[in-house]
């Protein structure tokens, strides 16, 4: 492992804070020292108080925040007096520890303390970095990891046996540092956690980090520990249907939808196809931080029901209120067919869970490589998620989004009404698939509730494969905004020649019905029912001269949902129609369009852009805000209908 620190960089963080920024970051960098909020670092500064007195205080990671992006106000102030007054109690329970912890913060602000600030506050040294690093997991999380941590680094650091992050383990710490440490000691251990460093500099608590880890990590290596991986087939073949059908039960079971996101790729396989898989991945997880409820289960959906009843006996002997997120679902499924599925509550949560479950296949791997894999006994798992649930509902609170927990798919999603769409979802907390003929789609997001797909909607396959596509990395498919179109140059139907024709019906229409019929079974999987919402036309109800193809296929489109809306209703799939007027942000209307447009009627272009009952412009936001809604909980008695969005139109009206 090498030391990330670089001079230069380091010379635009003058101040003691801003130094412990700076290579908060340097190991944030790194994702096999901490992971998604993992670890934890501080700063032990001398400052005057508003009343001028001089005041010991301790900059600690705050609740919340990376260290990867951590800043300034990443870290909580808290009086480190009270700290160590604290630290000599006999016990202190976690809701009163997050108390005393917060109540002593300097910054009102300021996040919450990380649970271990106490710990970071006995330590006497400026810098404290804390980390829980791959090979060190590794090494501790095997039968006789103590003694090879003590062959690893002899005397030069403490070592603390397994207890739960807390009170607890910042008293044991104290009093093992103080009787334990002398002047070579320069780490502390912590069995199946983690690892400190310190140092009176940002720099050397820094490079005193990656010194430690390096002996770890090659340790490992010269014990022929390093996971390498058996090439391993991985055949072509559609496993959507089974996915999408876990995922419906997983939602079930959870009482709200979640996202199953699968990886099925040579590292996951081979880990889930391994003859002993069942003995080392049913152990709890690599560190504390790790909780994660793994789950091999043989045959696909099988005997999925049977699991859930046995995991809500098993969770239903510890059931309280705070338990309620997720509580019979696993997170991590292993497959030998599958690979690994990640499961949670939003797109971001699933993500997160697949980042830490990968890391923790290496470590499980590497550790069996070295002698054998053991991990936290199952209640001290228990423990640590009881608690950071509880800390999780003191942060957060309140009701999840609309759609959270839901995916809905788009199509036209690169501009104009569908991209309006894509971003009226997202912010409803959906994971949102988007589909477009344009390569920009790819590159329309990057964030892990996004897919942008490049397809051609006249292809079969390239549809076929899109919705694959989706289903393998959120599990299933709830809604569905059928936008994309085309509007040709304006054409009387004597000059109308049949191939335009029948590029425009391919398009607006045919696409359609592969979409809708494509999609059925996974609507019909939806775990709160299926949403279809049809971007149509004014053209439906009012059709123009000069429009034939658009018109026609337009309104076919729109009976197309009608039928659909009667033979789906019994799936509990919804489908509604939008017929928007006018809408002048969007792709299709050019200003060469917009000006023959504006002509035919005798008006100007601002005249004709709100030549309409209500004078309003309407813009793609409008839509698309109504298409969202149309799949929320005011339109559950709803189907087959269609609305205008086009300010008041005479002739529909
Ligand atoms: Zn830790």
């Amino acid at each position: 492992m090498k030391s990330l620190w670089n001079q230069a960089e380091a010379d635009r963080y003058p101040t003691d804070l801003e130094q412990r920024v700076y290579t908060s970051q340097l190991l944030g960098r790194n994702p096999s020292l901490v992971l998604h909020g993992g670890g934890n670092t501080s700063v032990k500064i001398q400052e005057k108080n508003i009343v001028g007195k001089d005041e010991n205080i301790l900059y600690v990671k705050g609740s919340g925040w990376d260290l990867a992006t951590i800043e300034k106000e990443g870290f909580s102030p808290v009086r480190i007096a009270h700290l160590l007054e604290l630290a000599k109690l006999e016990s202190l329970s976690d809701p009163q520890m997050v108390n005393e912890l917060k109540t002593q913060m300097t910054r009102a602000s300021a996040p919450s303390p990380s649970v271990e600030t106490i710990l970071h506050a006995t330590l006497p040294y400026k810098y404290v970095d804390h980390t829980h690093a791959d090979a060190v997991v590794t090494i501790t999380n095997t039968p006789s990891g103590l003694a090879r941590i003590r062959e690893i680094y002899g005397d030069r650091v403490v070592i603390i046996p397994y207890i739960m992050p807390g009170f607890d383990l910042a008293r044991l710490c104290a009093e093992k540092f103080a009787a334990e440490a002398h002047d070579r000691t320069d780490g502390m251990v912590l069995m199946n956690h983690g690892i400190f460093s310190f140092g009176a500099t940002a720099r050397e608590a820094y490079e005193k980090m990656i010194e430690l880890v390096t002996l770890a990590e090659d340790y490992i290596e010269k014990q022929e520990a390093k996971v390498a991986f058996a090439p391993v087939e991985i055949e072509e073949k559609s496993l959507s249907i089974p996915l999408a059908q876990m995922r419906s039960q997983f939602s079930k079971a959870a009482g709200f939808p979640v996202i199953l996101s699968n990886y099925r790729n040579e590292k996951t396989l081979a880990f889930a196809r391994r003859e002993d898989i069942s003995a080392i991945s049913q152990q709890g997880p690599a560190t504390p931080d790790h909780v994660i409820r793994t789950k091999r289960i043989p045959l696909l959906g099988r005997d999925l029901d049977a699991y859930i009843e046995d995991y809500k006996a098993y969770y239903g002997a510890h059931a309280s209120e705070a338990t309620t997120m997720l509580d019979p679902v696993p997170r991590v499924v292993l497959d030998a067919e599958l690979g690994m599925c990640a499961v949670g509550k939003n797109a971001k949560s699933a993500a997160i869970v697949a980042d830490i479950y990968h890391h923790t296949i290496d470590i499980i791997q590497s550790s069996t490589a070295l002698e054998q894999y053991q991990a936290l006994p199952a209640k001290d798992i228990f423990d640590v998620e009881y608690w950071d649930l509880e800390q999780a509902k003191l942060r957060k609170g309140g009701k999840p989004p609309a759609f959270s927990g839901e995916i809905a798919l788009v199509t036209g999603a690169a501009s104009g009404i569908g991209k309006a769409c894509v971003e009226s979802l997202l912010a409803r907390g959906a994971a949102v698939v988007g589909l477009d003929i344009n390569s920009k789609i790819e590159e329309l997001y990057s964030r892990p509730d996004f897919l942008g797909i490049q397809c051609d909607v006249t292809q079969e396959k390239s549809i076929t494969d899109a919705i694959s596509q989706t289903v393998g990395k959120f599990g299933g498919l709830d809604i569905l905004i059928l936008n994309a179109g085309i509007f040709p140059a304006s054409r009387p139907i004597a000059q109308l020649n049949t191939g335009e024709w029948q590029k425009v019906m391919g398009i607006n229409l045919d696409a359609n019905l592969i979409l809708l019929r494509e999609c059925h079974p996974f609507l019909k999987l939806a775990p709160q029912g299926g949403r279809v919402v049809i971007i149509g036309s004014k053209n439906v109800p009012a059709p123009g001269p000069g429009a034939a193809a658009y018109s026609a296929s337009k309104a076919a489109l729109n009976q197309l949902m009608r039928v659909a809306a009667l033979e789906w209703g019994q799936d509990n799939i919804r489908l509604n129609s939008l017929h928007p007027n006018a809408v002048f942000d969007t792709g299709i209307w050019t200003q060469e369009v917009l000006e023959n447009r504006a002509k035919h009627y005798g008006i100007t272009v601002e005249q004709y852009k709100t030549n309409n009952v209500l004078k309003v412009e309407v813009n793609s936001r409008t839509v698309a805000e109504l298409a969202a809604e149309m799949c929320g909980t005011l339109f559950t008695c709803t189907t087959a209908a269609q609305i205008p969005v086009d300010g008041g139109n005479e002739r529909v009206i």
